[in-house]
């Protein structure tokens, strides 16, 4: 599963720095993957890009984004459910062709 951050988001900033797929992002930026720049999916929360979110399997036990999250507005994404299986392949995918 990807997650998502809800529009209960405060905009600390908090989890940026903690994703270790460069999957989330400030309201407002554009995201990059493989070298290439896309448009923000939201301009006013802090978001997760779905492609890039393996809810950290493969580096940790639980999702750091939800752990530092003062007010717990991120949440498991109904429209990205996936395998842990296919979130590892997802971070193998993401080692080989870069964040
Ligand atoms: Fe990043 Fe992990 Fe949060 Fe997904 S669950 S956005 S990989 S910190
Ligand atoms: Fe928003 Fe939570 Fe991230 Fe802070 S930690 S920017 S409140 S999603």
């Amino acid at each position: 599963m990807a997650l998502l951050i809800t529009d209960e988001c405060i905009n600390c900033g908090a989890c940026e720095p903690e994703c270790p797929n460069t999957a989330i992002y400030e309201g407002g930026a554009l995201w990059a993957l493989n070298g290439q720049t896309h448009n923000p999916i939201s301009n006013d929360f802090f978001y997760i890009v779905p492609d890039k979110c393996t809810e950290c399997v493969g580096f940790h036990d639980e999702p750091q984004c939800q752990a530092v999250c003062p007010v717990d507005c991120i949440i498991v994404d109904p429209a990205h459910i996936e395998t842990k299986e296919e979130l590892l392949a997802k971070k193998e995918s993401l080692d080989l062709m870069g964040r």
